[in-house]
């Protein structure tokens, strides 16, 4: 969802964020380069991306619910892949992908730390922390035209 912003930013998204925890740097590369998650079948990402989601929110205890409903196309095609609720803390997502839980994921630590919600803040943080994790896969990444929000 789009809404007008404030702040017009200069960077890529990639380098807005610089000091993320390396905690959750190191656990976004463990999703990506051990257990290997653009490898994986469905259900084996909807896995990894659970656990991730687990680690983020013990790291941050942002107490928040991750639904995943791969298969509701009704809902994929009216957000874009996935969607914060603030009013029940419940991050939904509707395709496999570490860039919108990362995003979704931003909008629910922003509710926890009392902050108001920011497009251009998830775009910034899932993209940064992204690339902090693997440099490689966010260029492949780029090269197939998955990043939406590369440039400001
Ligand atoms: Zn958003």
């Amino acid at each position: 969802m789009t809404e007008p912003e404030q702040d017009k930013p200069k960077k890529l998204y990639k380098d807005r964020y610089t000091k993320i925890d390396k905690r959750t740097i190191e656990a976004v590369r463990n999703a990506i380069l051990t257990q290997r998650f653009y490898k994986q079948d469905n259900s084996n990402k909807k896995q990894i991306i659970t656990e991730l989601f687990n680690r983020l929110n013990a790291i941050y205890n942002t107490q928040a619910t991750l639904r995943i409903d791969e298969n509701n196309n009704n809902m994929y095609m009216m957000t874009g892949g996935g969607m914060y609720n603030p009013s029940n803390n419940t991050i939904h997502l509707f395709k496999l992908s570490l860039i919108t839980f990362l995003h979704e994921f931003k909008h629910a630590l922003l509710k926890a730390k009392g902050k108001k919600q920011s497009e251009i803040q998830a775009r910034g943080y899932s993209i940064s922390l992204f690339y902090k994790a693997s440099e490689r896969h966010y260029n492949r990444a780029v090269r197939k035209g998955l990043i939406f929000h590369e440039k400001p």
